[in-house]
């Protein structure tokens, strides 16, 4: 698989956000850039995150009160927040189709697109909660 047309930068970006298990915001792409000896401008890394997205290479996820997150990840999904950490995951159960089936009777709308956030305390935070509590 080639990706001619991408300049050495947005490679970089495109390569930290397929890596990423975590949803990095541009200033944690930037973060990570700089561990790798990489100084990109913080206007640069926003273009290249608008460039990528457009091409359908990764996705933009916008989370109430939060910055655009990035996410290599195209196949539906849904994402769940940890409301102690702040930690974004996959969630990839299906939603069922009658469901959506339901909204689009109830609504009249016909469903082109679905968007969950599910909210909740991860397990590493469970954890550490717990033993907090011993
Ligand atoms: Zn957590
Ligand atoms: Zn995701």
């Amino acid at each position: 698989m080639s990706r001619i047309g991408l300049t050495a930068q947005r490679k970089l970006i495109l390569d930290i956000v397929s890596e990423a298990s975590d949803h990095p915001t541009a200033s944690d792409i930037i973060d990570r850039l700089k561990l790798q000896g990489q100084t990109v401008a913080y206007a640069t890394v926003y273009n290249s995150l608008r460039y990528l997205t457009d091409q359908g290479l990764i996705r933009e996820l916008k989370l109430e009160g939060d910055a655009s997150r990035y996410d290599a990840r195209m196949e539906d999904h849904q994402h769940i927040v940890c409301t102690s950490c702040g930690r974004v995951d996959e969630v990839m159960t299906e939603i069922p189709k009658d469901w959506l089936r339901q909204i689009e009777a109830e609504t009249g709308y016909s469903i082109t697109e679905e968007q969950l956030l599910f909210k909740g305390v991860c397990a590493e935070c469970r954890t550490s909660n717990n033993k907090a509590v011993q």
